[in-house]
């Protein structure tokens, strides 16, 4: 509304159609007017026709409003170029700046070379456009024509070109190169400091991002909050967590927190520097968070291993309507893996399919991970065979997937199909296949295998793969074999392999070697509860209860700690439920304790005997607590999960620790009374419970 400086008041108005007045301005004009290729069709008509469009100034500013403003309308705009009598720089300048961004960097390097062969001289704008596309397209050779050619047009002290010239070099990997016309700049401005850093962040090079920061801050020469992002993205990775903390100080005293990419970079580099509940107290803190933010913390807590909180926390995302991207996806798929939570990777699958994304190598591989640790195989397979590429670990995921699940067969198949798809299996291919050799019980297999590493494939045997023959060998009772095996090994065994060696002593009730695997664990190593555990129940299954108890008082006089304290993890119903040995807290105490004094009478009444005598001695055993066998941590967990389900539905619990003797006599007993298939997922294998027997046929 227009007011009369009169103060009086105001006559209504008749509005008045502004009726553009073509070519007044034409220049400002047409970047402002045309919103659709419509609106550009008339403009361009009209400067047809008023013969116009001959002249450059305003033909360029009808090409960069079709190139530039206009989404699609690059053949447009390549149409309008090609009949130009003769383009000056100006055009090309903005031909080869919109398909280096839009369409293709290929082409503008195309043109670049017929605005050269037209003897078009080209500008700062131009070489920076076509030293973006070579950054593209990785093309180093035609970047270091673009250079030579910059330098004979007199740009080499540009530091606008050389700051893209700096880009293009790490882009291609060739930082030493980008390092030089770095250290060669007549004048450095943070723009250059930024270039440099942007080179050694993309090429993984986080000391010197970090040094080079230090170096910037020596020479007093001022940074931006795009330099500080690199820097900090470096600190998560090399676990700088001083340098990072000073940033962070910066920006909460600069007020830059209103900066989202910031304080994402914040939250992550305080995570990867092992302070994510720091880092949750930022994010918790941010004004608005986009799904990178949301990623940064949610990976923060898989990368810690906090996987329930990082599910949490995907729960949240998801009711704050943000759509994941790969990144969370990947992260939450590997959580729902540890804790088993099937329903919640189902979810992220379904997600997949509905939005259409594009199943690449890593999230499909995630996706082969995530159901193989669930027991569900047959969906691990279908994955990966509706992945449209596949790579080794891929390939590794679904052969460790198998295996873990009791098809050492099949995954002994995979193995040999990856070799005929001339997939090159690496070493950790081979830790998966020594592991379906293991549960398989194939003993030939491996030994052959073992000796086809490094004759056929090239691998040197790491002490795992050492570990794993040893651990074959033992438990196909060649006990003789193993040892020998690990006293001619090129490398040194470690505390690891003689565990594997002990534990395999224990089955064959082996004094003298348990023995000598012991002293060697206590030699290396701090040994843990389970190692003087083993020994003890070697003594007492050969009959010497005076070593065993002899064992254990060492164990307690050196106040030998246990690894870990037994935890059973159940999802029902998309929430996570977890379960500790009687002793920890439990929300669900009362309830939990009845179900599983009920299961318990039940399976007793059907014929099942509490197998103290092992028990005791194993897993969840805890000298201090006093755990009673019938409240490890799985059958409360078994428990819930009866008293929580309709009849007939499949339990699937995940356990941190092994399975106990008394524990796997009990959940069969369990499958048959309560007619349930119950999986369990322990530290290194699943057990599928059904009707009275178990899937290991009692072997683990
Ligand atoms: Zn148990
Ligand atoms: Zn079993």
């Amino acid at each position: 509304m227009v007011s009369t400086s009169h103060g009086s008041p105001a006559k209504s108005l008749t509005a008045i159609t502004v009726i553009p007045q073509f070519p007044q301005n034409p220049k400002t004009l047409i970047l402002h007017k045309c919103k659709t290729s419509r609106d550009l069709n008339q403009v361009h008509a009209h400067l047809i026709k008023t013969r116009l469009l001959l002249n450059p100034s305003i033909s360029e500013n009808l090409l960069e409003s079709a190139a530039l403003i206009l989404p699609n309308a690059m053949d447009y705009a390549l149409s309008i170029f090609r009949n130009l009598e003769q383009p000056d720089a100006l055009a090309y300048n903005i031909i080869i700046r919109s398909l280096t961004f839009k369409q293709s960097p290929l082409n503008a390097l195309a043109l670049f070379i017929e605005m050269v062969g037209n003897s078009a001289l080209p500008d700062e704008f131009t070489f920076s456009s076509v030293l973006k596309a070579c950054s593209r397209l990785r093309a180093l050779r035609e970047g270091e024509q673009v250079h030579a050619y910059i330098v004979k047009c007199g740009f080499k002290a540009n530091g606008f070109v050389l700051n893209t010239l700096i880009h293009m070099y790490a882009s291609c990997g060739e930082l030493e190169v980008a390092r030089q016309v770095f250290d060669d700049l007549p004048e450095r401005n943070v723009m250059s400091w930024n270039s440099m850093m942007a080179g050694y962040v993309k090429n993984e090079r986080w000391g010197e991002v970090v040094e080079l920061f230090q170096r910037l801050l020596e020479l007093d020469i001022g940074f931006d909050e795009v330099t500080l992002i690199s820097v900090l993205t470096a600190c998560g990775r090399v676990a700088n967590l001083e340098l990072g903390e000073w940033i962070g100080e910066y920006v909460r005293a600069n007020g830059l927190k209103g900066n989202i990419a910031m304080v994402t970079t914040l939250v992550d580099m305080y995570a990867k520097c092992g302070r994510v509940d720091k880092a949750r107290r930022i994010f918790d803190r941010m004004d608005r968070r986009d799904v990178v933010s949301w990623s940064a913390m949610i990976s923060g807590y898989s990368q810690a291993n906090r996987c329930r909180e990082a599910i949490d926390l995907f729960h949240d995302m998801q009711k704050a309507n943000v759509d994941p991207n790969e990144v969370t996806m990947v992260s939450v798929l590997y959580c729902c893996g540890v804790l088993g939570a099937l329903d919640t990777g189902k979810w992220v699958d379904f997600y997949i399919k509905k939005k259409k994304m594009k199943l690449t190598v890593t999230l499909g591989t995630a996706l082969i991970d995530f159901y193989a640790k669930c027991g569900c195989m047959d969906d691990s397979v279908e994955v990966f065979d509706r992945m449209p590429s596949v790579n080794v670990f891929s390939w590794t995921a679904l052969i460790q997937g198998l295996a873990s699940n009791g098809q050492g067969k099949r995954a002994l198949e995979y193995f040999n199909l990856m070799q005929e798809k001339n997939i090159k299996p690496n070493d950790v291919t081979f830790i998966a296949v020594f592991s379906a050799c293991r549960h398989a019980g194939l003993v030939n297999e491996a030994r052959n295998l073992f000796a086809s590493m490094s004759k056929d494939f090239g691998i040197e045997p790491r002490i795992e793969h050492y570990g794993s023959m040893v651990d074959i060998l033992g438990r196909a009772g060649l006990i003789e074999e193993a040892y020998q095996f690990v006293r001619n090994m090129r490398i040194q065994p470690n505390a690891v392999v003689w565990r594997t060696l002990l534990a395999s002593c224990r089955a064959m009730k082996n004094v003298e070697m348990g023995e000598e695997a012991l002293q060697q664990i206590i030699r290396l190593e701090t040994p843990h509860s389970g190692d003087y555990i083993l020994l003890s129940n070697i003594y007492a299954s050969a009959g010497r209860r005076e070593d065993a108890l002899r064992v254990r008082n060492q164990m307690r006089e050196n106040r030998i700690k246990k690894v870990a304290s037994g935890c059973s993890v159940i999802q029902l119903d998309g929430v996570i439920y977890e379960f500790f040995a009687e002793n920890m807290v439990c929300p669900h105490s009362e309830e939990v304790y009845n179900a599983t004094h009920d299961m318990m009478k039940q399976i007793e009444a059907a014929g099942y005997v509490p197998n103290t005598a092992d028990g005791r001695l194993d897993a969840e055993e805890d000298d201090m607590q006093q755990t009673s066998v019938s409240h490890h941590s799985e059958k409360l967990a078994i428990a819930f999960g009866l008293i929580r389900t309709r009849p007939g539905t499949t339990l699937r619990i995940s356990k941190n620790l092994r399975v106990c003797t008394d524990c796997h006599n009990a959940t069969k007993m369990i499958s048959k009374v309560f007619n349930r298939e119950i999986i369990v997922r322990d530290w290194n294998r699943f057990h599928h419970f059904k009707e009275g027997s178990c899937s290991c046929n009692d072997y683990w």
